[in-house]
This record gives C-alpha cells, sequence and structure tokens, in this order.
C-alpha cells in the first residue's frame, strides 16, 4: 500500500486552495490548507494586541498560548484556535496580510510546520502553502508550483470580492498581492520558492477544470496508483 502526498506551493491567488479542494475530492485524499493555520495564528497576534516581535521570548511564549488544531466537517477544513471554530473569520485581506507578516517569524514557523508534518504522516494528502515542497514535506510524492500573472490573480480576487458584494479597487488589490509575494519570496526562513523537484504549472490562460486534469496527470506521472493507495 503506498502512501502518497502531493505539495502545491505558489503565491497568492493562484487558485492553490481551489485546485487543492477539488482535486482531494476527486482523488479522496485530504485537503490541508496551511495558510488557514498562519491566518488563525494572525488573528491570535491581533486579538492579543502583539507587536513585541524582537523580543524572542514574548515570541514563544505567545505562539505556546495559541492552540490551532484542525478538524473536518463534511470533508470541509474547520480552523480551531483555543476551543473557537475562526474558519470564517480569517478569509479578510486584513488577516491575510498579518499572516504574510507574522509567517516570517521562525517560533510561528516551527509550530505550524510540525502540526502540517503530523497531519500528513497520517493520511494521504494534499498540502498547499508557501514552503511545503521545499520544506514541509520535501519528500512528497508530486510537487506543483502553482503560480499565474500578478495582474491574472489580482483579476481573479477581485470577481471573488465583488461577488461577495465587497468594495474594493482592482489597483489596490494588485498592489497588495505584489506586496505579499515580495514578503513571502524574500523572508529570511522558509521563503516562497519553486522546490528544484517541483513542476511549474501556470494557470493564467488555464481553466480550474484544466489545472484540476493537469495536477492529477502530474500526480500520476510520479506514480500515483488509485488502486494502490494506503485507505
Ligand atoms: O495562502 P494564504 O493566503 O491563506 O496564506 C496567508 C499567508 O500565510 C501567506 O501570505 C504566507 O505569508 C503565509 N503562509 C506561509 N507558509 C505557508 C502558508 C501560508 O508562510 N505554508
Amino acid at each position: 500500500m503506498q502512501h502518497f502526498t502531493i505539495a502545491i506551493d505558489g503565491p497568492a491567488g493562484a487558485g492553490k486552495s481551489t485546485i487543492a479542494k477539488a482535486v482531494a475530492a476527486r482523488l479522496n485524499f485530504i485537503y490541508v490548507d496551511t495558510g488557514a493555520m498562519y491566518r488563525a495564528m494572525a488573528l491570535y497576534f491581533v486579538r492579543e494586541g502583539f507587536t513585541s516581535f524582537n523580543d524572542e521570548s514574548a515570541l514563544q511564549s505567545i505562539c505556546a498560548q495559541a492552540q490551532i488544531t484542525i478538524r473536518y466537517e463534511e470533508g470541509t477544513q474547520q480552523v480551531i484556535l483555543n476551543g473557537e471554530n475562526v474558519s470564517s473569520l480569517i478569509r479578510t485581506e486584513e488577516v491575510g496580510k498579518q499572516a504574510s507578516i507574522i509567517s516570517s517569524y521562525l517560533p510561528v514557523r516551527q509550530k505550524l510546520v510540525e502540526l502540517q508534518q503530523q497531519l500528513a504522516r497520517e493520511a494521504n494528502v494534499i498540502m498547499d502553502g508557501r514552503d511545503i515542497g521545499t520544506c514541509v514535506l520535501p519528500k512528497a510524492q508530486a510537487k506543483i508550483y502553482l503560480t499565474a500573472s500578478a495582474k491574472v490573480r489580482a483579476c481573479r480576487r477581485f470577481q471573488e470580492l465583488k461577488a461577495k458584494g465587497q468594495e474594493c479597487s482592482l489597483e489596490e488589490i494588485q498592489k497588495e498581492i505584489e506586496d505579499r509575494d515580495y514578503r513571502d519570496m524574500h523572508r529570511e526562513h522558509s521563503p516562497l520558492t519553486q522546490a528544484e523537484d517541483a513542476v511549474l504549472v501556470d494557470t493564467s490562460a488555464m481553466t480550474i477544470a484544466q489545472v484540476i486534469d493537469r495536477i492529477i496527470q502530474i500526480a500520476g506521472e510520479k506514480g500515483l496508483h488509485e488502486d494502490n493507495l494506503w485507505k
């Protein structure tokens, strides 16, 4: 029996979670959204008014206070922060920005990477984030670097927010995406970068269905056989 892991990394708005969720449903894998964990941690920092980023022991201690766990409800990942389900509260642009700031600190990363590795030991997973193929699951059988131009990513985010009835400006969204890319790619610890053995998939001119098929095709090329999976 085979234990299979698929790692998907890429910049904000590349469509990682939409694609990973759909691939997980097709393959009957567990989908692990690691960005949601950084978002939950960011929410805790904001609620606590934490600003002592240069104080290593204060950072260690606030990380220890934030108990983040994952639960699945009807196949959908729920993020629990100290007993509270914060899954819907973490989906704002502001929390995304805060997550990108706090994720540059080592104690935050160490804590969440441990939780992510634990989840991958328990099931066949497709996990998305920024450092999955390079750091969290360096032995993942299939690694994909999913990207799209900043302009396409900003347009997608803009449409999403508009559909939810939220006021927004396309220029501002593109600027925020570019700032976030810069922070994620230039931080000292586990910066966003394509793993050497990752397959690049540029989704700028692809439909969601095409991207899903491509990921499943890559997993097949990397040895995934559905009738030989660890169940
Ligand atoms: O993917 P999402 O937008 O939810 O991630 C929010 C932020 O969390 C990212 O901009 C990134 O800074 C951070 N993150 C990370 N490593 C991961 C997943 C997310 O640093 N594996």
